[in-house]
């Protein structure tokens, strides 16, 4: 038997039509700023060239990826569109980022000497991304600093200014005023540099968050990523607050019931006996578990759909097994689909419900379940 066609039971799914969706509204709030779709963590667990293929096609100014290795994945698989790496550069990658063209986003101006040194012996002019620290606090070059790194590095041969960009650090709440303070301190500190006016460099600083809620941060790129695979930023409260057209999910995580089971009053139920069955029960044994990033602080606390309603996880989640009491949803049987994210029927589990449930945000959602399954694209 060829295992390529023997699947897992727990399968995700990803919606082409959504994540087209997706990019066509962020595209029109960027206002003709072009786009670099962030497809790092293999596109937030949507499939990192399934995805870029996908925006691609739209129409993108670059991609933007955390390592090099995401970078020189894209390239070999074809695309010719910059690719923003913006994590991981430092002296041990630089060689792959100049031979496969990527575009580095450079934090610290020490990087200089042994960047220009290869990209002279590879005779290639470097265009450099400068990040600057208008306010995150992670990463990237002090406002005060700024002025003077640009300068050594116009001085650096085969170095070249392309563009200055920052990242905000709460635009994810739209009631902040931190998000007007960064863009200010961004615009102040790029408006009074000549060589970002002479080399007409790229100006960019907006995640989701800078593109739904903060005007006038869209500058010459907007970077979306969380909103791309159909969240907001802020998660319910975001999707609660805005108009339509909404984002659309794009993810869906389901699997089936491998056994059902009618347990007396009084049961204890798996490890630790976290639940105890307080009427006669029927019980659907899945095979998910936190080895599929159904982790186990769902234990006693997710639900999960079932015959298109909704049904709770009772006792502790264990590495492969889940239990789920399904007496009150109608007969159920071996083989039935269950959905633990997304749709089924007039039913709908989201990543922000699954969030709350973890006491997480919907981007870790995504990312667990997406880079722990089999994963398909589908329409
Ligand atoms: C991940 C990332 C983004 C995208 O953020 P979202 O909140 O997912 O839209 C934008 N810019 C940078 C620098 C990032 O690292």
């Amino acid at each position: 038997m060829n295992t390529n066609t023997i699947h897992s039971l727990n399968q995700i799914t990803i919606s082409r039509s959504a994540l087209l969706h997706n990019f066509r509204l962020c595209k029109e709030l960027a206002q003709g700023a072009p786009l670099l779709p962030l497809v790092k963590a293999d596109a937030y667990g949507h499939g990192l060239l399934d995805c870029a293929r996908i925006f691609a096609k739209e129409g993108v100014a670059a991609f933007g990826v955390a390592e090099v290795v995401e970078g020189v994945r894209l390239r070999e698989a074809g695309f010719t569109e910059p690719i923003f790496v913006l994590a991981g550069v430092i002296p041990q990658t630089l060689e792959t980022i100049i031979t496969y063209d990527l575009t580095p986003v450079v934090v610290d101006k020490a990087l200089f000497p042994e960047l220009s040194r290869l990209a002279g012996k590879y005779q290639k002019t470097v265009a450099v991304h400068l990040k600057l620290d208008a306010g995150m606090g992670r990463q990237g070059i002090l406002p005060k600093d700024f002025a003077q790194v640009v300068e050594i590095l116009e001085q650096t041969d085969h170095l070249q200014l392309a563009g200055v960009m920052a990242h905000f650090p709460m635009a994810d709440d739209p009631s902040s005023d931190n998000s007007s303070k960064v863009l200010a301190t961004f615009t102040e500190t790029t408006d009074k540099l000549d060589t970002v006016q002479r080399r007409k460099c790229c100006l960019h600083l907006a995640n989701s968050g800078g593109l739904f809620y903060v005007a006038g941060a869209q500058l010459n790129m907007v970077r979306p990523g969380i909103s791309l695979y159909g969240y907001y930023p802020d998660g319910d409260q975001g999707r609660g607050n805005a108009s339509a057209p909404l984002l659309q999910p794009a993810m869906r995580f389901s699997t089936q019931v491998i056994q059902v089971r009618e347990v007396p009053r009084g049961h204890g139920l798996g490890y630790g006996h976290l639940f105890t069955t307080t009427r006669p029960t029927t019980i659907a044994v899945l095979p998910v578990g936190y080895e599929d990033g159904y982790l186990r602080i769902l234990s006693n606390r997710a639900q999960v759909l079932v015959n298109g309603q909704r049904a709770p996880v009772v006792g502790r989640i264990s590495m492969n097994l889940t239990l789920v009491d399904v007496t009150d949803v109608g007969s159920v049987h071996v083989g039935d689909e269950v959905v633990l994210l997304g749709k089924q029927g007039d039913a709908e589990i989201t990543a922000d419900d699954i969030a709350t449930w973890m006491e997480t945000i919907n981007y870790e959602v995504l990312c667990l379940f997406g880079n722990l399954n089999d994963r398909k694209l589908v329409d």
